[in-house]
């Protein structure tokens, strides 16, 4: 996915922290989490969480949805799933809880 397909303000963010961070941190790209929050939003799968705080902006309705990186991260040995916890307001992850590793 290029980054054409994000708005200009999401692409800021994403530039703000290196995407090797989001690796180590997550094991998965803020692009990917926000794919997948487009699909659950889409499908109706977002719920609201109360139990973590963002630490960045101090929301604590916190968005939680499934996330998981690209078909190919799969196909390569790299995927993973997870739920994700996620700040609507600064639009970034809070928390992923990795639950599925190809
Ligand atoms: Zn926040």
């Amino acid at each position: 996915m290029g980054k054409g397909f994000l708005t200009k303000g999401i692409v800021n963010i994403t530039e703000s922290m290196d995407r090797d961070d989001y690796i180590l941190r997550y094991g998965i790209l803020l692009e990917d989490v926000l794919i997948s929050r487009d699909k659950a939003l889409k499908r109706d799968k977002v719920s609201f969480t109360e139990d973590y705080i963002c630490n960045r902006c101090g929301n604590n309705k916190l968005e939680k949805f499934y996330a998981s990186n690209s078909k190919k991260c799969w196909e390569d040995l790299c995927g993973v799933g997870g739920m994700c916890i996620f700040c609507n307001k600064c639009m970034d992850i809070v928390e992923f809880e990795r639950t599925e590793m190809s």
